[in-house]
């Protein structure tokens, strides 16, 4: 049996809407007696919500396997001043943070969304406040870095843009705290008692996926759904363990290849 770590944008859903044949391929990994643990840098959503997302797609998930950043971001930014841009459905999520509009000890991005409210999050003028506050000392954290993400209308820029952005004027180098940051999946994996070595990654994400898990030590598959890309996949000197065309395919993988 594997400890089995799954992505959910992408793996599990795309803008909302299931992957088909996900629900039944999570019910098949477990009745095979995997661990599963549901690992998202998905920054718009709330942990609870994001769960019960997923339950009204018929994924059977509690909310305390779903793993998100802004949970990472709580545990390394206790008893800290954070000046965030994240988008307020996270507000919830990083409660034990002390948030503050100046005198920050840390910035914090979070991600954007597909909503008009990213405007507000990245405007110029919190981006330029943010900015000042790393001129004041104040150290930079992501979320995540990502260029991208899939919806349904195609790649939409993400908050990676605006962190390097940030790292360029300042000169200063972000701290990720979702994915691919070591500190993440290791918490990942001790919350399933697992030793990287016996753990699977799968997600659509070659960096913060792939190259993150493999880092680490562990196995990882890449499905072809979400923001998979051939071309990318024949670039990248990444070689995922496996690729399948979807989780729909995973849980017969995976007995042939364990
Ligand atoms: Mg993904």
């Amino acid at each position: 049996m594997a400890a089995i770590l799954l992505d959910i944008d992408g793996v599990l859903h795309v803008s909302g809407e299931p992957i088909a044949g996900a629900a039944d391929a999570v019910r098949r990994l477990r009745a095979n007696g995997h661990r599963l643990r549901f690992v998202t840098n998905t920054t718009t959503r709330s942990r609870t919500q994001l769960a019960g997302e997923l339950r009204a797609n018929g994924i059977d998930v509690g909310d305390d396997e779903v793993q998100t950043a802004a949970g990472a971001a709580v545990t390394a930014l206790q008893g800290r001043r954070v000046l965030a841009l994240t988008m307020h459905a996270l507000v919830h999520d990083l409660e034990g943070i002390e948030l503050v509009g100046e005198g920050a000890d840390a910035v914090l991005l979070g991600g954007a969304d597909e909503t008009p409210e990213t405007n507000l999050v990245f405007s110029y003028m919190n981006l330029a406040r943010a900015f000042g506050e790393l001129e004041l000392g104040a150290e930079l954290f992501c979320l995540h870095r990502n260029k991208w993400w899939q919806t349904k209308r195609g790649a939409m820029l993400d908050s990676g843009a605006f962190v390097a952005g940030l790292e360029y004027a300042a000169g200063v180098e972000a701290i990720v705290l979702g994915k691919p940051s070591h500190t993440y999946f290791a918490a990942a994996c001790e919350a399933l008692d697992a030793d990287p070595s016996l753990t699977w990654m799968v997600g659509d994400d070659l960096e913060s996926d792939i190259v993150g898990a493999q880092g680490m030590g562990m196995r990882a598959v890449l499905v072809r759904t979400g923001k998979f890309r051939p071309d990318a996949v024949e670039r990248s000197r990444t070689r995922p363990d496996g690729i399948v065309s979807s989780l729909a395919h995973l849980p017969e993988w995976l007995e042939e290849h364990l």
